[in-house]
């Protein structure tokens, strides 16, 4: 096992910057993901630690050694990658062999060495088959087999549940995580999907443009956003900007909707500063909740029954709100309704 370190790594593409000064501590066994929308530098991220690309600038550390030159066989590390890229002619044993032929490992610690991880991910009775006939889950499966067997002191995993429909994806996500644990082994995870990373993930960097916005445990991203960006991408908010106009405990603020809204306090708040809040849909209620609460007045525009919730756009003035009721509720377009929101669960963010 080992941990990883960044150190202002930057990466361009004639003119696009794929990765811009990126610091990032990952510690031994850490279950790590990078998380951020399409084209924001994650597999970049990937292939620089798997050594496929070198940086323009900065060092990449294993534990205290700099491997930032040494090429991708060097590093130990071993790569699902998105497509799972198997070779299509060759049986799933001689798949995950192949790493380890080339390795010119001996005949007898190849068939153990690859008996063992095909155990391991539940593939021993399918051995002979070619990809072809196996499903998508399966290749998923021969992927992770063959990035492991070479016992890699780094799991690099770049979006490897994207191919696969939800129900598989649920499935090998709690499989991806067994093996994870099971193995203690320092891995790093690539997805764009929100809900996949909190749930997978011990922690989480929030990356936007090539730059880390965050990084936190899974609750802390969600609870504590940073920023805008982050607030919205992982998960949904309402935000609501507007100006501190009163200070007491809490924060007093003139909403430019129309109408105010109670925050918890920051450190260097002041009257007449402008701030932006924000609001979980699920974190308003339509009956007055325990704890200290405020309420706020809308009018609903929307109603979409969700299953286990109904989701309700509402209009503070010119402001749309997103609000998770109880599906049951009989709420309908035109009506005026009272939300009420514990005020420490608004996020006060940076104007
Ligand atoms: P992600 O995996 O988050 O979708 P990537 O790391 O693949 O993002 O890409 C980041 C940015 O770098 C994108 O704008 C992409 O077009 C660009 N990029 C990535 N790889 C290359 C490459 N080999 N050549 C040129 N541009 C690239
Ligand atoms: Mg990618």
């Amino acid at each position: 096992m080992v941990s990883i370190s960044l150190k202002n790594i930057t990466k361009t593409f004639e003119k696009v910057v794929a990765c811009e000064n990126i610091n990032l501590d990952i510690k031994e066994g850490e279950f790590f993901t990078l998380l951020g929308p399409s084209g924001c530098g994650k597999t970049t991220v990937l292939r620089l630690l798997a050594g496929f690309y070198l940086p323009d600038k900065g060092s990449i550390f294993f534990d205290d050694k700099n491997i930032t030159n040494f090429p991708p066989n060097k590093r130990e590390t071993g790569m699902v990658f998105q497509n799972y890229a198997l070779w299509p002619h060759m049986k799933v044993f001689d798949n995950v062999a192949y790493g380890l032929q080339i390795r010119k490992f001996s005949k007898e610690e190849i068939k153990k060495r690859v008996s063992n991880v095909l155990n391991l991910v539940q593939l021993r009775e399918l051995e002979n088959r070619t990809p072809f006939q196996l499903s998508g889950g399966q290749q998923q499966r021969v992927a992770l087999a063959r990035a492991l067997v070479i016992e890699p002191k780094v799991l690099l995993l770049d979006e490897p549940l994207s191919n696969l429909d939800a129900k598989l994806r649920l499935e090998m996500r709690n499989e991806i995580m067994r093996i994870q644990k099971k193995l203690g082994i320092t891995t790093v995870y690539v997805t764009h999907d929100q809900e996949e990373a909190l749930s997978i993930s011990d922690r989480i960097a929030i990356l936007r443009n090539g730059t880390v916005q965050q990084v936190n445990p899974p609750k802390e991203v969600y609870l504590h956003p940073v920023n805008t960006f982050v607030a919205d991408f992982i998960g949904q908010c309402s935000f609501f900007p507007g100006i501190i106009e009163a200070l007491d405990e809490h924060l007093h603020i003139r909403l430019y909707s129309g109408g105010t809204l109670i925050s918890p306090k920051k450190d260097q708040s002041q009257v007449g500063q402008k701030v932006l809040c924000a609001i979980r849909p699920e974190n308003f209620h339509l009956k007055t909740p325990e704890g200290e609460f405020d309420k706020i007045e809308c009018e609903i525009v929307s109603v979409a029954f969700i299953g286990k919730s109904t989701r309700l756009h509402a209009m503070i003035g010119e402001l749309e709100i997103i609000v998770d009721a109880p599906s049951g509720t009989d709420l309908k377009e035109g009506d005026k309704a009272i939300f009420y929101y514990l005020i420490h669960e608004v996020t006060v963010l940076e104007a």
